[in-house]
């Protein structure tokens, strides 16, 4: 199962990816967890990277493609994999077709996951991701049972810097800008699923996985 995951900023889909993972057993990848791990290690290419996402623009083709490349050949993509956060236009979506016919199967299915705007803001601005564990709630929909304490390990909270409202407003006009064209090129290889993404996690699930499974 090779899997794109599409969707704005804040659509679910690393909660959806997450899942997928623990059903099927396949590695997921995110561009944006990979970018943000380059960025926290301080390494010359994180810091390259930080300049665009800082500003919520995106990364160039010249730093993400290699990033992509280099994950997708490893060992445990062999079977499948979830990619989410790429690609995100449609240079990297030819980019990915390329990679894909040396290394192994072309993309089974792209799903989309579609959120109203006004949504995908109040559940960005209300992201906070524990500073020990990484276990990501929401103050709105996802709150901790007490606050600013994570239920799991009982860390304190980080909020990303790039979910702030400036730059969350940034980040939706650069994905709406790419939308349609990159809906399209998935749409014309017929491997296009759209579902809704404004239901429980688990609605979208659901559905999310009879997409997969071709149901
Ligand atoms: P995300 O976590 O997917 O919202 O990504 C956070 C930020 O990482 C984006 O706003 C971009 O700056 C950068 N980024 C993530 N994926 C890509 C990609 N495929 N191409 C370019 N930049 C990316």
């Amino acid at each position: 199962m090779k899997i794109v995951l599409l969707g704005a900023p804040g659509s679910g889909k690393g909660t959806q990816a997450k899942k997928l993972m623990e059903k099927y057993s396949i590695p997921e990848i995110s561009a944006g967890e990979m970018l943000r791990k380059a960025v926290a290690d301080g390494s010359q290419f994180g810091k390259d990277a930080k300049v665009y996402m800082e500003k919520g623009e995106l990364v160039p083709d010249s730093i993400v493609l290699g990033m992509i490349h280099g994950r997708l050949k490893k060992e445990d993509c062999k079977k499948g994999f979830i990619i989410t956060g790429f690609p995100r236009n449609d240079s990297q979506a030819v980019a990915l077709d390329k990679m894909l016919s040396v290394i192994s199967a072309p993309v089974s299915v792209a799903v989309s996951i579609d959120v109203p705007r006004e949504e995908l803001v109040k559940r960005m601005s209300g992201r906070r991701i524990c500073k020990s564990c990484g276990e990501v709630f929401n103050i709105y929909s996802l709150p901790p049972k007490i606050d600013g304490i994570c239920d799991i390990c009982k860390g304190s909270f980080y909020q990303r810097d790039d979910d702030k409202e400036e730059t969350i407003l940034k980040r939706l006009t650069v994905y709406d800008a790419q939308k349609t064209s990159l809906i399209d090129y998935y749409k014309k290889k017929g491997i296009l699923k759209s579902i809704t993404g404004s239901v429980t996690v688990t609605a979208i699930f659901q559905k999310v996985c009879a997409a997969v499974e071709g149901k």
